[in-house]
């Protein structure tokens, strides 16, 4: 029987989600029937045997880490009361002035460069901007279960391609606008001064080149010195505070997200844009700011709802190979290799992606070289070749547009 003493507090104890794991804390700051969706299972990112070494050159320590998180104040703020590990890793944020009112922030200078890494399609091979949580040694992030929506919900390959890629995205949106929300609800609720510090977070972007330090491009001592005003110097103790409050009102998290305006930082953001040079601007977020306020978490969860509908629904009609995928099989070593690869859809054979699979997947697929009527039987051929739930095999090929409906020529 197990010890209730030693039960972990669900709020920091992991949350799966189909395969994955996200921070504990989002049981209660989502919606209750989020956690009832069905989530896809992202086989194909593989991340401790990262495929995007090979096919994009990705470096081999950080892989897709080569970005610097905003990580909420509360959620640093629980890591460092329940997890002993990350306390020298936050303390080292401390020292670097990356840890702001709101949680951890990049300097514009940062922002700029990252901006550049993105546009120069460098993501995941540039030196300058690179996570300091990842553990270089074993690949692990070392802040696992209190990471930021973006982290938690990254998969450079899906499952269910661009469906289950938007479906993704959806979540993330939702859950960074909940963690801006409620890591300025929390700073007010302790009595911090939020709108007096925003002000002057955007009377610094009058000198946005003054903000951080050309060398380090840490943000400038006195920068920081001047947002923190009287509190410099307790910050972990704000972050702490911040949890408390978190965790005392964890019952209600969903229901602030939806009340607060969050404020933005306009002024300097806008001073940040100005950073990126001309030729990049094209990657800065269309609405000009770094966050995208305008939809409340209510709303955006509407749009989570549908396009986990758009993910999983099959069509009500036959199905068929595209006829723009190739399905090829060759020998390496005495190895039998089995591929997908789909075609792009006007550059005659430019072949858009492929992928290895195994061989009861490739031949579940040759089933539909001809137009069937997925039946009792194709699904249990399907569900013996594979191993799998035939119907999650079929909306994963289905969405990633392998097989494709086909509606059957009318009797004459
Ligand atoms: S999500 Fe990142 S680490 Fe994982 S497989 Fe993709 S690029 Fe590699
Ligand atoms: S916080 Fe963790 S998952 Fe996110 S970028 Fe850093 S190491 Fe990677």
């Amino acid at each position: 029987m197990s010890n209730p003493k030693n039960a972990v507090d669900p709020l920091i104890a992991p949350l799966v989600l189909g395969d994955h794991t996200v921070p504990g804390i989002w049981r209660y700051m989502l919606p209750y029937e989020f956690l009832g969706l069905d989530f896809p299972s992202e086989r194909e990112s593989t991340c401790l045997d990262c495929p995007r070494i090979v096919s994009d050159n990705y470096r081999q320590d950080y892989r897709c880490c080569t970005y610097f998180p905003k990580v909420p104040n509360y959620m640093l703020g629980l890591a460092f009361q329940n997890d002993k590990s990350t306390r020298p890793l936050i303390k080292q944020q401390l020292k670097s002035r990356f840890l702001l009112p709101e949680g951890m922030q990049e300097s514009a200078r940062m922002y700029a460069d990252f901006i550049e890494q993105v546009a120069k399609e460098e993501f995941g091979q540039g030196e300058k901007t690179l996570c300091p949580y990842l553990n270089k040694e074993n690949g692990y992030c070392g802040i696992y279960l209190y990471r930021n929506s973006v982290c938690s919900t990254f998969f450079c390959k899906n499952n269910h391609g661009d469906k289950g890629q938007k479906f993704w995205d959806e979540i993330t949106t939702l859950v960074m606008q909940i963690e801006l929300a409620l890591s300025q609800w929390s700073l007010e609720e302790i009595g911090f001064d939020y709108s007096s510090y925003i002000s002057r977070l955007n009377k610094t972007g009058n000198q946005i080149d003054k903000t951080f330090e050309p060398q380090t491009r840490k943000w400038s001592e006195k920068t920081y010195n001047y947002l923190w005003g009287s509190d410099v110097g307790n910050e972990l103790d704000i972050y702490r505070e911040c949890a408390n409050v978190i965790e005392k009102n964890r019952n209600n998290l969903w229901e602030i997200a939806n009340s607060v305006n969050i404020t933005e930082s306009i002024e300097y953001e806008k001073s940040a844009n100005k950073l990126v040079l001309k030729k990049y601007k094209d990657e800065i977020p269309p609405d000009g700011s770094l966050d995208d306020i305008t939809v409340s978490p209510q709303d955006i969860y509407k749009d989570v709802v549908k396009k986990h509908h758009n993910m999983w629904s099959l069509p009500n009609s036959p199905l068929v190979l595209n006829s723009k995928v190739v399905l090829s099989n060759s020998t390496r070593g005495n190895k039998k290799l089995y591929e997908v690869s789909l075609k792009k859809r006007k550059v005659g054979n430019a072949i858009e992606w492929t992928c290895s699979v195994e061989k009861g997947v490739f031949e579940s697929l040759e089933i539909f070289k001809q137009m069937i009527m997925p039946g009792f039987d194709t699904m249990e051929k399907i569900r013996s070749l594979t191993g799998e739930d035939s119907k999650i095999f079929l909306s994963e090929w289905f969405s990633k547009n392998v097989l494709v409906k086909k509606i059957p020529p009318k009797a004459s």
